[in-house]
Order: structure tokens, then sequence, then C-alpha cells
């Protein structure tokens, strides 16, 4: 028999938790979960808590989903693994074949990984080594976007900009070029959303006349800087950005790892847009938040850089032991299924109202800065002086603070420093969002009140 206390004390004794000060835990209960069903997650003294982050943003259709659990089930007793290196196998091939049809049109080769990050290292060498196969040796370089977050790897690393992961890391990072970010949160009063973003283009216009003959790709997170606190851009800018990645010879990247399969109210991001990334790289959703599992996709043109005579060295010679693992593509697969035959998407408007009108209220609150929201993404940033946006001291730990109460009332937020967001699995009710927008906002209250 486990309880709680047992299992915290032999998890402390032994593991290294990510993303974590583990001195925390000495006053911080960690939360031993022992089973999940749809939206809940319940410990084992029989507390239940409502996952409003989808488990770091991955779960899509709820813990157990019985359709997912099947389909994997039924995968495991054909085949567990194989290697992807001069074999394949069947949920493979079919998940390849899903992927192309349903991302940005032009999309037709399929190259996986196993996790977020390794998918972003293996984009960012594709690139380079692409241009390299072309003879273009002085394309080493990259742009990307202030406050950006492409992972944790040591490539990944250097192409975000969120300095509390980055900064202690950055002299074993390689250079890169950074542009300032279409970021909505600092419009000026008055300016809309899309003159605001249209504005913030012409740095990126200048960073790639100044840097196109030495760049090989510039890397973005579309519509949403997930990590970098919730903040949101405007389509219109990745529809310059493929214009002028077009116009200067460098590669786009649409990092979909976080903001694919329908978080940001269409199944892909760039489709809002409307436009064809040279790579895009998902994850995260991509198995329903069950099993890791990362897939790169890109065109023709790029593949057929590398597509030549053994002997002329042009190969991808790139892999992950686990690439393509059979499991994962099942549990994508069966993901995929529940896309097609509920119309998620169409559902998910209704949620996504739902939820808007749920926290709209707290936009009048005296320490809250911005509700902003994007389809299956909500976030509520609290500041410290709303009129100029001045940001609590990060020491303060105030989103903690929120953390802790929708613990204790059930509920799974995990705050970015000082913006609480919701970004829940797609088969959360609409009561169980008004609980969330309760939770949250008494959560608030708590952590703003002390000056
Ligand atoms: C989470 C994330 C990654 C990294 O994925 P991991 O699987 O955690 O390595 C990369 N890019 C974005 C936008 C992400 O949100």
């Amino acid at each position: 028999m486990h309880n709680n206390t047992d299992l915290i004390q032999r998890d402390l004794a032994n593991l290294w938790h990510p993303c974590t000060q583990m001195k925390d835990h000495e006053w911080l209960p960690l939360v031993p979960i022992k089973r999940g069903e749809s939206v809940w997650l319940e410990d084992f003294n029989g507390k239940r808590y409502l996952d409003a982050i989808s488990s770091w943003w991955v779960n899509l259709f709820g813990h157990c989903n019985p359709r997912i659990n099947d389909r994997i089930k039924q995968q495991l007793d054909s085949l567990e693994h194989v290697i992807l290196a001069g074999f394949s196998h069947e949920p493979v091939v079919e998940l390849s074949e899903r992927l192309v049809e349903i991302t940005p049109k032009g999309l037709n080769r399929c190259f996986y990984a196993d996790n977020g990050s390794s998918a972003i290292e293996a984009t960012l060498k594709m690139s380079f080594h692409y241009w390299r196969n072309k003879g273009q040796h002085q394309k080493t370089k990259f742009i990307t976007l202030a406050n950006s977050y492409h992972g944790e790897t040591l490539g990944a690393l250097a192409v975000g900009d969120v300095s509390l992961y980055k900064e202690t890391y950055a002299p074993l990072l390689m250079e890169v070029i950074t542009v300032p970010s279409p970021d909505n949160y600092f419009r000026e009063t008055g300016e809309t959303k899309i003159d605001y973003s249209t504005r913030m283009f012409k740095h990126m216009e200048a960073a790639l006349e100044q840097h196109a003959h030495e760049t090989c790709a510039v890397i973005v997170e579309p519509l949403v800087q997930c990590a970098g606190n919730m903040r949101m851009y405007h389509p219109v800018y990745l529809k310059l950005l493929r214009k002028a990645c077009d116009k200067h010879g460098v590669h786009l990247i649409a990092d979909e790892i976080a903001v694919g399969f329908g978080r940001t109210g269409t199944l892909f991001a760039c489709e809002q847009a409307d436009i064809t990334p040279d790579f895009i790289c998902l994850s995260k959703g991509l198995t329903g938040g069950y099993l890791p599992l990362a897939c790169v996709l890109t065109h023709d043109r790029i593949y057929q850089a590398f597509y030549d005579d053994y002997e002329n060295m042009t190969a991808f010679l790139h892999s992950h032991s686990y690439t393509g693992n059979p499991l994962g593509c099942a549990a994508a697969l069966a993901t995929l299924d529940i896309f097609r035959q509920d119309d998620v998407i169409e559902n998910n408007k209704k949620l996504s109202t739902h939820m808007g009108i749920a926290v709209a209220h707290l936009q009048d609150h005296p320490h809250v800065a911005e509700v902003r929201q994007q389809g299956m993404i909500l976030a509520i940033e609290m500041v410290k002086d709303k009129a100029n946006k001045t940001p609590y001291p990060w020491q303060e730990r105030r989103g903690l603070k929120v953390y802790q109460h929708a613990l204790e009332q059930g509920a799974l937020l995990r705050p970015l420093g000082n913006v609480i967001y919701f970004m829940p699995p797609y088969v959360i009710t609409p009561e169980q969002i008004d609980t969330l927008a309760t939770i949250a906002s008494e959560g608030i209250e708590i952590a703003t009140k002390e000056n």
C-alpha cells in the first residue's frame, strides 16, 4: 500500500526533477499521482486535480483516453520497436501519410525524432546542411525572435531567448541574431494588433537585409511564444516573414511543438497566416500527450538537396535510437483519428469562447495587465503597476502562490512567473472551465494582496 507521504519520501531520496530547485520541496509538497482520467489527476490520498495545463502542454484528449489506450495496447502486441534505418513499419508509414495530408501544403517529407528539442536540433542541422550541399558555406547563422523558446539542448537553447533558461549556459552556445518580438503586449494604447505586428516586422526586414547572406533560417513559434510567458502576435507577421524569407533566400522554420494540434484555434498555427514554412516541427500533442515522439516535416526542394550517390557525402547522417517508435506512432494515429471523428477544431471554438468569457472580469483587476487569448490558450498577466505594466520582482514568486492555492482547490495551474494560463485538454467541460476561472481569480486575489 502506498500513500502520498511514503512515495514523496522515496522520490526525494533518489530523483532530480525537471525545471525544479529541489530545495523548494523542503516546504512545497511534491504531488505523487496514482491515476489519471480525462482532465483529472488523482493522488494516493484520493484527492483530484484538474489538469489545466495539459501536463506541460502535451495532453489533448484527457488522461487514459480509452481510444488511445486501445490503439497502443494493440500495437504493443505486434511490434514495440524496430530500428528505422533500413527498416520500416506500418504505424510510421501511415502516420507520415497522415501528417503530409494535414500539415500546410507542400510539406511532404517526415523526419522523426523523440522529443521537441531533438526535432529542433535536427531541423537546424538540416537547414545548415542544405546550404552546404548547395555550396553556400557562408550560411552558418540563425535568426530568432526575442523571448522565443525552442527547447533545452544546446542548439535549441541557443536559438531561444528566455534568459531564465539560457543565461547560465551562454558560454556554451552558438551565436544567433536576435530580432525584437512582435509580441502584442507592448503595443501602444490604441494601436491595433495587426498594426503593431506589422510595425515590428521592420526589425526582421532589417536583420534579413543585413544578414541573409550568412543566415540559414529564421526560426519562430507561430502566433504564441508559449514558454516566453504566453505572449502572442498577429498572423500578419508570419505572412510578411514568409515573403521576406523567400526574397532573401533564407529558410523559415515553424516550431509548432507547443502550438500545433489545435491549440491556437486551427489545427496548425501557420494556417492562420496561410503560409507553408520550409520546416515545421511537431511534438508534444502529436501523441495526444502519451509518448515522446517528434516529427520534422519539410518539402521536396530541401529533400532533393540531400538525395545523391552515397560517395558524394550529402546524406543527412543524423539519428536517435527511438526514431519513429511504433508505440508513439500508434498513439499519434489514434490522436489524429479523434481529431477527424469528433470535429475537434469546431467544438473547441465553443470552449475557447467560454474560456474567454469566464475570465473576462479579470481584465479590470488592479493587478492584471492583460488577459490574452489565442484559441485554446488563455493567459492572465499579473503586474505590480497596471498603468505602466511594471512587473512584480521575480523574487516575490507571486505565481507560485496561485499554484499553491490551485493545488489546495484541486487544480493544476503552473504559472510562468507572473503569468497564469489555461491550456487544458480539449475534453474539458464548460463547467470545469468555470471552476478553473474561479480558482484562478481567487489565486490572483491572494497573490496580489500583499503590496
Ligand atoms: C516544449 C517546446 C520545445 C521542446 O520540446 P521538448 O520535448 O520539451 O524538448 C521546443 N519548442 C517549443 C515551442 C516548445 O514549447
